[in-house]
């Protein structure tokens, strides 16, 4: 499960913030997860909560904003959805696209410190 790897990573990340900031506990972060990041969202939530207690940021609130894929095509001039996760196919004429728009993201996008 390489969630719990991501989630210790963006736990890194949020206590350093907060550190650097001067706040002693996180109450929150969000976190954008994109459809073709190869994260499951249940399984990064599960990690959380895994590593949270102990931490500053135990109790912390999670929000995880999922993020749609989206391709684009040169051709057609035009964004579709693609409809797997590895093969982007225009659905208007078929040209396989290595254009993504969006879909790969995994940030930590906002923290809530104190
Ligand atoms: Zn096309």
């Amino acid at each position: 499960m390489h969630e719990l790897g991501i989630a210790e990573s963006a736990l890194q990340v949020a206590l350093t913030r907060a550190t650097a900031a001067g706040a002693t506990r996180v109450l929150g972060m969000v976190i954008r997860v994109g459809a073709l990041s190869g994260v499951d969202p249940e399984a990064l939530r599960f990690a959380f909560t895994a590593i949270l207690p102990g931490t500053p940021a135990e109790g912390a609130t999670l929000q995880i904003d999922s993020v749609a894929a989206v391709a684009y095509c040169p051709d057609c001039q035009q964004d579709f959805v693609p409809d797997t996760n590895h093969f982007f196919e225009c659905p208007t004429c078929g040209r396989l696209s290595a254009s993504v728009k969006q879909g790969r993201e995994l940030d930590l996008v906002r923290l809530e410190i104190v």
